[in-house]
């Protein structure tokens, strides 16, 4: 029987503003934690008190670069004034001063990869967006050899693609006049977003990334916790431009940059998908986090082991709570196409007039009367890794009417996630007795309760879905000892929705 748990829903606040009843005269000592929540399209600043609440955003959108067909840049620049407006904003809409911000943790994009000049602080070129494809040739030259491709996927526990911040950075140092002599001379830092963000808010005393960044960026090795000399002489990347690598909690520095509070430490660096799996809470192995976004991230938290993936899954560094003593482990697995199929049913095939609207149309049939969608637009992702592949729709009879499709469509989601969960418990060997869920179509129970009853699981979804910047915060505050420990963040986790499985 479906137990779709209801309870009662912590008032909401509105965005932007602490209320009063948390920060009136008799509150002027609470203090706050603040995500700095750097995202591919937006930068946002967000203010969470001492329950773990949200209690204050702002955000600000940035412009994409697209030089050429599968090509996509960031100015770096309009990275870091997006990013730094909406924290003067935050700061300055709710009145704090640096004795009000316990700390600062950041979440980012991941992947991205900027290259800085430290006597200027210019960048050489726009940041290479984890999304750009124009390296993949320079990864057919190097990894095309199946022996290099397999010692990559030991030592990094990635599928080697021009995804990941190796073969960014090799372009960067071959392609901006220059650029490769004054690396090799010392002259140019590499960092992710994180790393540059706490360059600069630092006032440059800091060139530091976390485990969790080092491990997407195809050179760091995730089983010694270092940058691989092989792995950099591969793709002739200096080792004196990589940052020093720090545990995901712990310090990054203190705040020294014009316009914002002075000495606020930051303590808090992940990822963003390491990000959610931690705001999630999944802090032991075989806790999972699914995001339900544009496409779908599953990210499975598996110890002290690095699961060696047998099923096309990539094995990553999980964020870990200070004094956890060594490195933690997560196998992830992404789908291209999630709620974005909600966006072309709206958009392209004008079934939906919402997204939303898909819960309703879906619980009007029945079942989907034997149509089955496979939104292969993109190619497949994980397990399949098929770039080649399109979308197909079978099953169509003379019956067939829109509410069946949209129905297809949304199961469509699940049927990818259950790719992934299979995948996941045959290379952790650990069953998934629960899924915690976020992200934008988590919100439609009726893919929630198919979803928990084609795994067989539970699912839970948080009242606060904000779990990435969630995650930041929580790692910059046990970092500064404003939150304790495991036990207290997952006390101050907010009412679920549960949704138990039933046979179908
Ligand atoms: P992202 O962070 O990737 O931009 P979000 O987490 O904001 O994505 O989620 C937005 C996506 O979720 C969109 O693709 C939208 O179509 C889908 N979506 C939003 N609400 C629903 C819903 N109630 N049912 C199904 N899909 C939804």
């Amino acid at each position: 029987m479906s137990t779709l748990d209801k309870r009662e829903y912590p008032q909401r606040t509105k965005a932007g503003t602490i209320p009063p009843t948390t920060r009136g005269e008799s509150n002027m000592s609470e203090r706050y934690v603040i995500a700095l929540d750097q995202g591919t399209t937006s930068s946002r600043a967000v203010l969470i008190n001492a329950k773990g609440e949200m209690v204050g955003v702002a955000q600000r959108e940035f412009p994409q670069i697209y030089p050429k067909p599968g090509w996509v840049e960031h100015n770096p620049q309009d990275i870091l004034f997006s990013q730094v407006g909406s924290l003067t904003e935050l700061i300055a809409r709710n009145n704090l001063s640096a004795d009000d911000i316990a700390a600062i943790g950041i979440d980012n994009q991941r992947e991205t990869t900027i290259i800085w000049d430290p006597s200027t602080g210019q960048p050489i070129a726009n940041a290479i967006v984890w999304q750009c494809r124009r390296t993949a040739p320079i990864i057919e030259e190097l990894c095309g050899d199946p022996e290099v491709a397999r010692t990559i996927q030991q030592k990094t526990g990635l599928l080697p693609d021009a995804y990941f911040s190796a073969s960014k950075i090799k372009w960067l140092l071959d392609n901006v006049p220059g650029a490769r002599a004054r690396a090799e001379a010392g002259e140019l830092l590499f960092g992710t977003v994180d790393t540059y963000l706490i360059w600069v808010l630092t006032g440059g005393l800091v060139h530091a990334t976390d485990v969790t960044n080092a491990s997407r960026t195809m050179l760091f090795n995730i089983h010694e916790g270092a940058w691989d000399p092989w792995l950099l002489d591969l793709f002739g990347v200096p080792a004196s431009m990589m940052p020093e690598v720090r545990p995901s909690s712990g310090s990054f520095g203190e705040t020294s940059y014009p316009g914002i509070p002075a000495g606020v430490p930051i303590t808090g660096v992940a990822g963003d998908q390491q990000a959610a799996l931690f705001g999630q809470c999944c802090f032991a192995a075989g806790e999972a986090k699914n995001t339900y976004g544009t496409g779908c991230f599953l990210l499975m938290h598996t110890g002290a082991e690095a699961c060696d993936s047998k099923n096309n899954l990539v094995t990553t560094i999980a964020a870990s709570a200070p004094g956890t003593g060594h490195l933690e482990y997560a196998l992830e697995g992404s789908v291209f196409m999630a709620g974005a199929t909600m966006q072309w049913l709206r958009d392209e095939m004008g079934l939906l007039v919402k997204a939303s609207d898909s819960e309703y149309m879906a619980r009007s049939v029945p079942d989907t009367g034997g149509v089955y969608i496979v939104p292969a637009f993109t190619g497949l992702g994980a397990p399949y890794w098929k770039p080649d592949a399109r979308g197909t729709v079978v099953g169509l009879t003379r019956g067939t009417n829109r509410n069946h499709f949209v129905r297809a469509a949304l199961e469509s989601m699940a049927y990818q996630i259950a790719d992934l969960t299979t995948a996941m418990q045959a290379d952790s060997g650990a069953p998934l007795a629960v899924l915690n869920v976020d992200g934008g179509a988590s919100r439609n129970d009726f893919l929630m309760q198919f979803q928990a009853d084609l795994l067989d699981c539970e699912i839970r979804r948080p009242q606060n879905t904000e779990t990435t910047s969630l995650g930041a915060a929580y790692l910059a505050g046990l970092g500064v000892g404003f939150w304790k420990d495991t036990d207290e963040l997952r006390s101050l986790r907010s009412t679920d929705d549960v949704f138990t499985p039933h046979a179908i």
